[in-house]
């Protein structure tokens, strides 16, 4: 018998379907494939700036600690991060990424046939970890590019556990705003769990798109998530939390880990919150970035998304595939879209100056003079 048929008679039913989430290339990777040693990488949403200088000197100071374990209740990452955003230690949960933060809930309210509410074309973690507990992933369509709430609101059935919203949504940089989610949230039952994850909020520059914060009730099921892996510059430390009523984070607590959230990423994240103008820096970058990007591709006939984040989503008149396969070429990492329901666009994150220049040259290169 063939190990691959042996092991699909043992796995549990609901798990042959899964696929593996499709990270964007490594850097070095494509740099040994090429033998080139200048690529440039604007595939993952990450900081162009590097880490949060105060979170790389606090990791420094903390080597000589490795061989002890980390605290496994992050005293002191909680209550900065509880006075950081006027909560109390015990409304947060921290993960291994907001990722793992993610995993928790799905774990903890959804039952096999419980059914996720999310939307299409948007972070590809939400199906997946559906998919993990035997849950049903159900995708309500975007509407003109924008998360439909209401639609959303609507599509809430008695299976429905869990509600999963990203706003700013990823990939398309569109953010509701506040009278919307005021709205959803009146209309939605106690039954289900809404989760708001605000990986791209602090680049968010319209007044009007809502924080997650302003919403918490210790007798409403609602979630925020927050990450330090792009703001703070810190993703591959891994590290990430999520906020909400302190009886459902204690259940959380009680299903982690003990030791999720290592040693390390305690202390940088720790000192990353408080890096106050590297994060002004991060945002004026990302400001700065966009603009320049809107008029170039507005200069080369190009169709895009007006974005609330730090990346942009650009429809190309070939296969976003293609598109992506010769930006490789030419160096340059970005994301094409099919695996999101958007086989003709590619994502692209706001990089440097120079990162971003180089970006529209190859683009131009790669499209041809008519496109
Ligand atoms: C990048 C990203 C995250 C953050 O994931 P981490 O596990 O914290 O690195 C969460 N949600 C969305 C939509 C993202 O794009």
């Amino acid at each position: 018998m063939a190990a691959s048929v042996l092991f699909t008679s043992l796995i549990l039913p609901h798990l042959t379907q899964l696929t593996p989430y499709q990270a964007g290339k490594p850097l070095e990777e494509l740099e040994r494939e090429l033998g080139l040693t200048d690529a440039i990488k604007l595939a993952s949403n990450e900081n162009p700036l590097g880490p949060s200088p105060l979170a790389l000197a606090a990791i420094l100071d903390t080597l000589g600690s490795l061989h002890r374990y980390p605290d496994s209740h992050a005293y002191y990452l909680k209550e900065d991060l509880a006075r950081h955003h006027g909560l109390t230690p015990a409304q947060l949960i921290l993960g291994n990424g907001s990722d793992e933060v993610l995993d928790l809930l799905v774990r903890a309210l959804v039952p096999p046939g419980g059914e996720v509410l999310s939307t299409t074309h948007t972070f590809l973690m939400y199906g997946l970890l559906t998919q993990a507990v035997g849950g049903v992933f159900r995708p309500v369509p975007l509407k003109e590019m924008r998360v439909d709430l209401s639609a959303m609101a609507q599509a809430v059935t008695p299976q429905t556990r869990l509600i999963i919203v990203n706003n700013p949504n990823n990939p398309t940089g569109t953010a509701f705003k506040r009278q919307e989610w005021e709205d959803f949230l009146a209309a939605v039952p106690a039954t289900a769990t809404v989760v708001l994850d605000e990986a791209y909020i602090d680049f968010a520059d319209d007044p009007q798109v809502p924080s997650c914060l302003e919403y918490l009730a210790e007798d409403r099921p609602l979630v925020g998530l927050r990450t330090f892996s792009k703001t703070y510059g810190l993703a591959g430390l891994r590290i990430g939390y999520g906020f909400g009523p302190s009886g459902l984070m204690d259940y959380l607590n009680r299903l982690r880990m003990p030791f999720n959230v290592n040693s390390l990423a305690q202390a940088g994240a720790r000192a990353a919150l408080h890096d106050v103008d590297f994060l002004a820096r991060t945002r004026e970058l990302v400001l700065e970035g966009k603009d320049l990007l809107y008029r170039e591709l507005a200069r080369l006939g190009l169709t895009f998304v007006p974005s609330q984040a730090n990346f942009v989503l650009i429809r190309v008149p070939r296969s976003g595939k293609e598109v992506y396969q010769a930006m490789l070429r030419e160096g340059v990492i970005i994301r094409a879209m099919d695996a999101y329901g958007f086989p003709d666009y590619i994502r692209v994150n706001v990089g440097l100056p120079e990162e971003n220049r180089r970006f529209l040259e190859a683009l131009q290169k790669v499209l041809g003079p008519d496109n």
